[in-house]
């Protein structure tokens, strides 16, 4: 079985379209699939079918705050009808609107103008920094993806602004509404010292949150490992997803991931 439960459409900061990523998944053997765009259900009202034998899972991917840092996350199995979960994506759309409006002022004052106009034009829908960093690409304010984080979006950066976002107790309880199960995405990418991560699990528990992601996309045997640990220490069902945004993006393929380890509990159990 292949299983992916995380990947982005151009509905937020991915590259293809629903149908073209569903295209993809079934080319690649996906068994079950779930698109989880930042903060956004778009993907779900603009595809036409999914195939025959392919089990798709609603699933968003909510931005966060926890200790001032930014943290995603993962809704999975949402019922996507849910007024709570459609006021939810409104706020969190009004947050992204203002946010990137902050984020060109402060661009403005390192001498860079017209960002926001810049970056919607790459933004088909949820706008988000890879577009300001497609936007500073293309006017040759900086090489590559990478050095447009480093220098100017990332952590810490004047265009990493995160204070708006709801905090994590907040998220777990409108997915929670929503009937949906709410996972911690991707732990290791925050880069935390293994006691703040081990806080953050312990106060994403208390909040209520049921599954950790132990696997985003192809990750070294000894990482998986890890997090399977911690997953089963806090006792939280295991997730896995390649994170999933562009065909380029050969680190983050689509239906390329690392298998569970047989000691976790997956969350698909929960629907099976
Ligand atoms: P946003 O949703 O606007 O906060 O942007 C976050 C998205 O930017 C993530 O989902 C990634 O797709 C991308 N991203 C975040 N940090 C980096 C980074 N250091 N390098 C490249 N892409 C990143
Ligand atoms: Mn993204
Ligand atoms: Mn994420
Ligand atoms: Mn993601």
């Amino acid at each position: 079985m292949i299983i992916d439960l995380h990947c982005h459409t151009n509905m937020s900061d991915g590259a293809l379209t629903p149908n073209q990523l569903i295209d993809l998944a079934s080319e690649r053997g996906v068994d079950m699939l779930s698109i989880t765009d930042h903060d956004t259900l778009d993907a779900y009202a603009h595809m036409s079918s999914v195939p025959p034998g392919m089990r798709l899972i609603p699933g968003i991917e909510l931005s966060s705050r926890w200790r001032k840092q930014g943290v995603h996350i993962v809704g999975l199995n949402i019922d996507l009808s849910n007024p709570v979960m459609a006021s939810a994506v409104a706020e969190q759309s009004a947050i992204r609107l203002q946010r990137a409006q902050e984020i060109s002022v402060r661009l403005e004052r390192l001498g860079f103008d017209g960002c926001l106009e810049g970056a919607q034009r790459f933004a088909h829908n949820q706008i988000g920094r890879p577009h300001f960093a497609q936007h500073l690409i293309a006017v040759g304010a900086v090489k590559n993806y990478n050095e447009a984080f480093k220098k100017y979006l990332g952590a810490g950066k004047a265009g990493d602004i995160k204070e708006h976002w709801p905090d994590i107790e907040t998220v777990v309880q409108w997915i929670k509404q929503a009937g949906g199960i709410a996972v911690l995405a991707h732990p290791s990418k925050y880069k935390m010292t293994r006691t703040k991560l081990t806080e953050l699990i312990g106060d994403f528990k208390n909040a209520g949150g049921e599954a950790m992601e132990v696997v985003s996309g192809l990750q070294i045997p000894s990482l998986t490992r890890d997090l399977a640990k911690l997953c089963t220490q806090f006792s939280l069902l295991a997730s896995c997803g390649s994170d999933f945004h562009s065909p380029d993006k050969k680190w983050a393929a689509l239906g390329l991931i690392s298998n569970l380890p047989e000691t976790c509990n997956p969350i698909w159990d929960r629907w099976s």
